[in-house]
């Protein structure tokens, strides 16, 4: 069977415009799309037309394109279980190290605080007491300690025992807390049946009006205490207050504030006795009640 491919693209289309190129069409004689190269000879009325199936040439490109495609999914596939893997270890490291803040901040916060009277602890005094004498220097302003014991301790231990002698420790400390509760005021315990108030920018007047009104507050709250001589719960304390200078040191005035509670324990005790430290007394300030 013969086809007549007068009526093909390549002599109805092409050919007219140009006697030679190239054209991807449809074959007239089987259907399939090829890519064809023509050209009209010179001299016989020939033209010579050779057409590669347009399928034939591309499926080599096809299967690159494909097998490229299937790397790369698995590549990108890799990429993403890894991106995860790496943003599920990010998330965990985060939690874990907000968590170790989280703790870490526990952790200090317990290491500064006294267990039974949940006041701040000696430990955190002292770096207080630095801090504050540092910045009184600095700023040239007074700075006040209180320094509290309670009367006749032993004896309430002695005769109630021990677990209700903490209980009075924690009653007394939270007393004590309620009295200096301006921001920058530090309520500490000092050590056993002794607390501390340390009392920022704050001259002798004021530093023995907080000493009075903390003695007045465990007065008024009448734990018993039969075995003392008011037959209540009492403390006494040592009031200081000192302008820092490069001469004294906040060992000085805790020393002074120790000495004027041992004159407010012989002096009767359920009172307080304060002096500036600039002036240290040259006389003891206390007279000896017979003890
Ligand atoms: P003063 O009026 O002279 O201060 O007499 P005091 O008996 O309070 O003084 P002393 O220093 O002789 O006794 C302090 C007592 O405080 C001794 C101890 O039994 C008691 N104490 C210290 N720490 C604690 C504590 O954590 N819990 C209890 N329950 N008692 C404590
Ligand atoms: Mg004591
Ligand atoms: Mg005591």
């Amino acid at each position: 069977m013969t086809t007549n491919i007068s009526k093909g693209d390549i002599f109805s289309r092409y050919l007219p415009h140009s006697d030679s190129g190239t054209a991807i069409i449809k074959s007239v004689v089987d259907g399939v799309e090829r890519i064809y190269a023509y050209r009209r000879l010179s001299g016989p009325p020939i033209v010579a037309a050779a057409g590669i199936s347009y399928q034939q040439v591309f499926a080599p490109w096809w299967s690159y394109v494909f097998h490229s495609m299937i790397v790369m999914g698995v590549i990108i596939l890799a990429m993403a279980l890894l991106g995860g893997l790496l943003y599920r270890q990010i998330q965990q490291l985060l939690v874990a190290e907000s968590e170790l803040n989280a703790a870490q901040d526990k952790l200090e916060i317990i290491a500064m605080t006294d267990s039974l009277t949940s006041l701040a602890n000696r430990r955190s005094f002292d770096v207080a007491l630095k801090k504050e004498w540092g910045r009184a220097l600095r700023n040239q302003s007074s700075l006040a300690v209180i320094l509290l014991d309670i009367d006749w301790f032993k004896q309430y231990n002695d005769h109630y025992g021990h677990l209700p002698g903490d209980d009075c420790l924690v009653e007394v400390a939270a007393l004590i807390a309620q009295s200096a509760s301006r921001p920058f005021d530090i309520a500490a315990r000092y050590g056993g049946e002794e607390f501390v108030i340390l009392l920022p920018e704050t001259e002798l007047a004021g530093a023995i009006v907080v000493a009075e009104k903390v003695r007045r507050s465990i007065e008024q709250a009448q734990i018993q205490h039969s075995t003392s001589a008011l037959g209540i719960i009492t403390i006494s304390a040592g009031v200081v207050a000192v302008c820092p200078t490069d001469k004294n040191s906040h060992r000085d005035s805790m020393a002074e504030a120790d000495r004027l509670l041992y004159c407010a324990k012989i002096n009767g005790r359920n009172c307080i006795e304060a002096a500036s430290y600039q002036r240290v007394p040259s006389v003891v300030c206390c007279e000896s009640n017979g003890e």
